[in-house]
């Protein structure tokens, strides 16, 4: 097996320092690459220190629209420092307007500062969007963006937004969460994603999976990444091709998009 995450944060506190058993499951049970993406300037140097320890994991940083507000005065400057140390990938930035007490107001700019920043390096950009899907097309649409296309990760949005963003150069990752059963609307939405622009993500130790389905188990119920495996066998079904096909092509796109 070959397997792929193309979002995750390994670096949580929450894995309460358990990483290096999570990583010997990982790679028993065929996790080849993850991407993990730190939130906020309090945790990009656990991502950089996991990367270094493991060469498995492609480091992402940037800061997720829920951080917004705890941002230093020079955020950016450091951001774009552990970009061009580790050279990798930026995320998870985003916009969300789906949380009670959270304010809408500095996200777009905050989001477009980090777009430029990929837009200019042409590297991975991994977004997070909840209840903003006309924002942040507009915004994609209206600035410049890498080249390379860019991912919308755990894509939940409405089903006719799949064909325009796609036609901008978006990548959809299907979702830890997906897999339960109220989520047939987002699992469906993948039947309609052309093969060449999917990829499979966990979001651990976010987005759990329901127990039936995993192997794998943390305190708290936290979703661990090797649990992968499971989630490409839901997600073959719900797009409606086998299980080997899937993995071909999600490794495929995935080293297209995360690769060099
Ligand atoms: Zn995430």
């Amino acid at each position: 097996m070959r397997l792929f995450d193309a979002h995750n944060h390994l670096q949580d506190v929450q894995f309460n320092n358990n990483q290096h058993q999570i990583m010997s499951d990982c790679k028993d049970s065929g996790l080849i690459k993850m991407v993990t993406n730190g939130t906020s300037e309090l945790d990009w140097e656990a991502v950089s220190t996991l990367a270094k320890r493991y060469p498995q994991i492609i480091p992402s940083f940037g800061l997720h629209p829920w951080f917004v507000h705890n941002r230093s005065s020079n955020w950016l400057k450091r951001l774009e420092e552990k970009i061009d140390n580790y050279g990798s990938a930026v995320g998870e930035v985003g916009l969300d307007r789906g949380k009670k007490n959270q304010k809408y107001n500095e996200q777009e700019e905050v989001f477009l500062s980090q777009l430029q920043l990929s837009t200019e390096r042409n590297i991975p950009v991994s977004i997070h969007c909840i209840k903003a899907w006309e924002q942040i097309y507009n915004l994609l649409q209206d600035n410049p963006i890498p080249k390379r296309g860019f991912l919308l990760h755990g894509f939940s949005g409405p089903a006719e937004m799949i064909k325009p963003l796609n036609d901008l150069g978006a990548y959809f990752s299907f979702s830890g969460s997906f897999t339960h059963p109220k989520k047939a609307r987002q699992r469906n939405n993948f039947c309609k994603i052309p093969a060449n622009r999917l990829l499979i993500e966990t979001d651990a130790p976010y987005q759990s999976m329901p127990d039936n389905f995993t192997t794998y188990h943390l305190d708290g119920k936290l979703n661990h990444p090797a649990n992968i495996n499971s989630l490409y066998k839901i997600a073959a079904d719900s797009i409606g091709i086998t299980y080997e096909k899937l993995t071909e092509i999600a490794e495929e796109n995935f080293l297209r998009f995360f690769g060099n």
